[in-house]
């Protein structure tokens, strides 16, 4: 890693009122989640209108608990690096929060208190039937398709699916976050994904400096700096870097 470019983001960082960070698919392939949209990810082998949608959910739930099945997997990960990396400056009082696409729940096992999650996690599960909501670890000791304990129908995990709305509730915390905020570290994210992918710009419109961390870069010219590379061993650096007292 170039240690001039983590330098420049942490001086960036220390000059900041309000950071924030914005991650994607990219920071979990470290701890063995495969992103999703890659080649030979979950929606190459399922086909997101049949069992990526909320109406096929309805349709026929114990069809999209076939593909449910193997996503709930990814509650077995562990953080790398680079999620413990993110949560060390929250600690310090220089992140106020994280807006993540992530349903793996990795930050706050990493210790990240502040977390967004924009599409939802599988930490909870609702039962459309009565709106009865369970934890992961009492669907845990279930045979799948899990089943609501009152009333016995096939219950959904938390997560948004292509055609449900992002939860206002995170819509309005990512707000909050974004108000004000003059500096977004990207970290992992492909910033297709409708809305987050308008975050950038709003935070540069606001003024703020953007760092992006990304194997491949996707910014463009709203990165005022580019982190090509892991995000584990950027994160990582970086963490290192801003322990140093300023100066040294
Ligand atoms: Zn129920």
């Amino acid at each position: 890693m170039d240690d001039e470019l983590i330098a420049k983001a942490v001086a960036v960082i220390r000059q900041a009122r309000k950071v924030i960070a914005l991650t994607g698919a990219g920071a979990s392939t470290e701890s063995g989640i495969p992103d999703f949209r890659s080649k030979g990810g979950l929606w190459s082998r399922y086909d997101p209108l049949e069992y990526g949608t909320i109406s096929a959910f309805r349709a026929d739930p114990r069809k999209v608990w076939g593909m449910l099945a193997e996503l709930t997997e990814i509650v077995e990960a562990e953080p790398n690096p680079g999620h413990y990396g993110l949560a060390a400056p929250e600690k310090t009082g220089h992140l106020k929060g994280i807006i993540t696409q992530n349903i793996d729940g990795l930050h706050q096992k990493a210790g990240s208190r502040t977390v967004v999650e924009y599409h939802g996690s599988l930490a909870t599960f609702s039962c459309l039937t009565c709106g009865n909501r369970m934890s992961l670890a009492q669907v845990r000791r279930l045979v799948l398709p899990p089943r609501c304990s009152s009333c016995g129908s096939i219950l959904k995990p938390d997560i948004v699916f292509f055609d449900e709305q992002i939860p206002p509730r995170a819509l309005a915390y990512s707000d909050e976050l974004l108000s004000g905020a003059d500096c977004l570290i990207v970290a992992g994210t492909s910033g297709q994904v409708m809305p987050a992918a308008l975050i950038p710009s709003r935070l540069a419109g606001q003024g703020g400096a953007i760092i992006e961390i990304n194997r491949e870069p996707v910014l463009g010219h709203l990165a005022g700096l580019v982190l090509a590379g892991s995000f584990a061993e950027i994160m990582n650096a970086l963490a290192a870097e801003s322990s140093k007292s300023p100066g040294t």
